[in-house]
């Protein structure tokens, strides 16, 4: 009979006799211990959840694939990049400093993270919906995304301790400037673009390398909340991105990205005028226009969201051959946290998880440790005599990599002729943004310093807002001088509890 429920087992597939009587000695007596039902269900509850990410927490994915429509092996040899080829794909996004369970619409940069289940291998990239980040050396990442989190003693989100390391770290102006603009709350993940941020190599079949960026520019539109759409939003459902996506692919509306690339010969990089590894930087289009390569389309929803997409594990240093990373140091620094990261969350056998999983033959020397599932064959270790996998040097030797000299030492990046912290950011303002979007600009700094950031992070934010760029400082400034002189001092308390104690310490 199909219509017949299925009937409950155990986790070993054993019938079990009731779904909801624990077995008791008697009626009401003591429950015993050789209810093992009960105690894997209980057992099981108890460890249902994984350590969250950190950071990246809240996010949702789609599945979907990667369709090549232009000819760029010029530019590179990968396969997933050849013409007409057609790859899988899993896609997740997410918000960065927000935990498991926090709004999908708060001002934060969305994560836009890829893995294209390639025949040379998993090749992921984990991008943001920004080109460009706060920060440009490793050694200040963990201390940024701190600063994004919460407090030691009151576990408190505070807006002043984001605006302190922003205004003493100058190189984050052009994305805090990204950030307070309209694209900081994309109105769904569907309608953000997708960027690599980083400078990544490119290698042809002749051994011929370039300097690449990708664009993945939504087929959508870009569309964004203001911010009091957002709260709202955050009020009635904080899963709305997650939902929006997960409800569009169910109907059939899938959504698609464009890929287009920028790509810079390999021997630019040393006199171009920003220097291209350094993160905080774009590649004006001007210097560098859009090539066209393909359409990323998603239209598979997850069914299990934790062994899909809580599970889903992205990593940069999954580089396929024809592609490579670059002296971008935060790229550098990537290659080795995320993996990390991976095997702390989830045990060193992660990748056999199925969403992890390549789809091409994996023939490693990766042996035992916790969970593992694939058979490990011998011999165990090369070089043998006995006929395991030997590394094809003939046709994958080459790295993709670059010269490089110099003492040992811990420096800046090399100064290119435009380099500094402002020059980008003031062309956004000025160039880019009309007044409308400069005027929101405006007001999203001034909600986000007002009554939540004390001296004397304050002036140094409206100094940072002026090396923007002189008017908006000026106006931010205003704007925040005359709404704390509105604002009823109790209320200003209110607004935010942990700046008598922040004043208290300074
Ligand atoms: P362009 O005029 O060619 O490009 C400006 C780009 O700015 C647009 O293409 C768009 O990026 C992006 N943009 C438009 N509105 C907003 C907004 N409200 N918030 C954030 N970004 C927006 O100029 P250039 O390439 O010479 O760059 C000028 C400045 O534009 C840069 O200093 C940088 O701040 C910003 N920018 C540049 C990008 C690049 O890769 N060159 C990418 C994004 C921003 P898109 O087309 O990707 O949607």
């Amino acid at each position: 009979m199909t219509d017949q429920p299925k009937p409950t087992t155990t986790d070993a597939g054993i019938p079990v006799e009731s779904d909801e009587h624990s077995l008791t000695l008697g009626a009401e007596g003591p429950i015993l211990l050789q209810d093992h039902y009960l105690i894997e269900q209980m057992a099981q509850f108890n460890r249902e959840r994984i350590p969250e990410r950190q950071p990246h927490a809240k996010g949702g994915g789609a599945f979907g694939h990667f369709e090549v429509t232009n000819d760029v092996s010029a530019y590179t040899k990968a396969a997933v990049f050849q013409p007409g080829t057609k790859t899988d794909m899993l896609v997740r996004f997410s918000t960065v400093a927000g935990e498991r369970g926090s709004p999908d619409t708060w001002r934060d940069p969305r994560g836009f993270s890829l893995k294209f289940y390639t025949t040379e291998g998993n090749y992921d990239m984990v991008g943001n919906n920004t080109p460009v980040f706060f920060v440009k050396d490793p050694m200040k990442f963990q201390h940024f995304i701190r600063s994004q989190k919460r407090r030691s003693d009151n576990h408190l989100r505070d807006h002043d301790m984001q605006w302190d390391f922003w205004t003493l770290s100058p190189e984050s102006a052009h994305q805090v400037t990204w950030l307070m603009g309209d694209r900081g709350i994309p109105r769904t993940w569907r309608h953000m673009n997708g960027y690599s941020s980083h400078t990544y190599m490119w290698v042809n079949a002749q051994g011929v390398k370039y300097w690449v960026k990708y664009h993945f520019k939504t087929d959508q539109g870009v569309e964004n909340f203001t911010q009091d759409e957002a709260d709202q939003m955050a009020a009635v459902d904080t899963d709305y991105h997650t939902r929006d996506l997960y409800e569009h692919i169910r109907d059939g509306k899938f959504p698609s990205w464009t890929l287009k690339m920028q790509i810079m010969p390999f021997e630019d990089a040393k006199s171009y005028r920003f220097n291209p590894f350094d993160l905080t930087k774009v590649w004006p289009h001007g210097d560098y226009p859009l090539i066209d390569v393909g359409r990323m389309t998603l239209d598979r929803n997850p069914t299990d969201y934790h062994a899909e997409i809580e599970q889903a594990a992205f990593q940069p240093n999954n580089l396929v051959p024809g592609i490579g990373p670059s002296p971008d140091k935060m790229l550098l620094a990537r290659l080795f946290s995320y993996a990390d990261a991976h095997r702390a969350r989830m045990g060193v056998n992660y990748q056999q998880i199925p969403v992890n999983a390549p789809r091409s033959p994996v023939h490693s020397y990766s042996k035992d440790g916790a969970m593992r599932i694939n058979n490990v064959s011998d011999p165990v270790y090369a070089p043998n005599s006995y006929g395991g996998p030997r590394a094809d040097t003939a046709r994958y030797g080459e790295p993709a990599g670059w010269y490089a000299d110099g003492e040992i030492q811990r420096s800046a990046y090399v100064q290119h002729p435009e380099d500094d912290d402002w020059g980008q950011p003031g062309t956004m303002v000025r160039e880019v943004l009309n007044d409308a979007e400069r005027e929101r600009l405006v007001n999203n700094i001034v909600g986000h310093l007002l009554n939540a950031v004390s001296e004397p992070v304050l002036q140094r934010a409206f100094e940072y807002w002026r090396n923007v760029d002189k008017s908006l400082g000026d106006k931010v400034e205003a704007g925040v001088r005359a709404k704390a002189d509105e604002m009823d001092p109790k209320a200003a308390e209110q607004a935010n509890p942990a700046r008598e104690s922040m004043q208290a310490k300074a």
